[in-house]
């Protein structure tokens, strides 16, 4: 049977926890972590329900967006000396239009397995989230450099045609791994329907996944369960288990998993996630 892009029966869904973010606050949702020994044991509580990517952002004393490589450091530090195989995909994404490009570049330089790779400028919010021709640049010629691959987000088609630019003059190499963040204001909306047009537009091969934010999240991730798609979910995307109750990380995650079982799609393991991208061979 064909679903959207996928056979079934389909690999498995590699979850991705997106724990922290650069705006949710403790007040907002105790269960935020926001130190790197709270980030790395959401880090080892997801891995041990299903997630076998981390998506992390760093926090200061006050909560507020850091890209302090040593508390990046740290935090995968922690993570490797639990025994969790989980993969590690440490933000470039500074504050949104909060940091400087140097020190939004500076996780990079730690070789994670994975860093996130913001292909092109949006509003966001009330802020503007600046990735300009320049940035992409140096921040594509700096991952190569070290091994690390780029999960390219795309927060609106346009976003898509710049990755194709990129591939084109060889700045971006194969696997390609696409993050579809869908519903930021100022960005695409949240619906099927743009998912579909953005991965029809994606070059042969590439493995996709899809976040929405806030009450999407849950919606867009069944969708792509069902198109043979990935999925991230989380608390920097969306604060909320369901209207009213507030989520922790791991509930998240586990109900993404519980979801793919339902649907027949195994979910991955850190170690089958690393072989379907080619993590660990640059
Ligand atoms: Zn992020």
């Amino acid at each position: 049977m064909t679903v959207g892009t996928t056979t079934f029966p389909a690999d498995g869904v590699i979850i991705s926890a997106a724990t922290t973010g650069s705006w949710p606050t403790k007040a907002q949702n105790p269960h935020v972590p926001t130190t790197p020994e709270e980030i790395a044991a959401c880090a080892v509580a997801c891995g041990e329900v299903g997630a076998a990517i981390i998506h992390v952002h760093m926090r200061d004393e006050q909560e507020r967006v850091t890209c302090d490589p040593v508390r990046y450091a740290r935090t995968r530090e922690l993570v490797e000396a639990a025994g969790s195989a989980v993969i590690m995909n440490m933000s470039t994404g500074g504050g949104a239009g909060t940091s400087t490009d140097d020190e939004r570049m500076g996780p990079v330089a730690l070789a994670p397995e994975i860093a996130s790779f913001d292909c092109g400028s949006v509003n966001f919010g009330e802020r503007v989230f600046i990735n300009s021709p320049q940035f992409l640049n140096e921040l594509a010629i700096r991952m190569n450099a070290n091994g690390v691959l780029p999960e390219i987000e795309c927060f609106e088609p346009g976003h898509v045609w710049n990755a194709l630019r990129l591939i084109d003059e060889g700045l971006l190499k194969p696997p390609f791994w696409f993050q579809f963040v869908l519903g930021v204001r100022g960005g695409s909306p949240p619906t099927v329907k743009q998912l579909q047009h953005m991965i029809e537009m994606l070059p042969p091969g590439a493995h996709w996944s899809v976040c929405g934010i806030g009450r999407a999240q849950l919606p867009l991730g069944m969708a792509a369960l069902a198109m043979g798609g990935h999925v991230r979910t989380g608390l920097e995307d969306n604060i909320w288990y369901r209207k009213g109750e507030l989520a922790s990380n791991p509930q998240l995650v586990a109900r993404i998993a519980r979801l793919a079982e339902e649907l027949g799609r195994p979910v991955a393991t850190p170690a089958q996630t690393r072989s379907l991208l080619g993590l660990g061979t640059k």
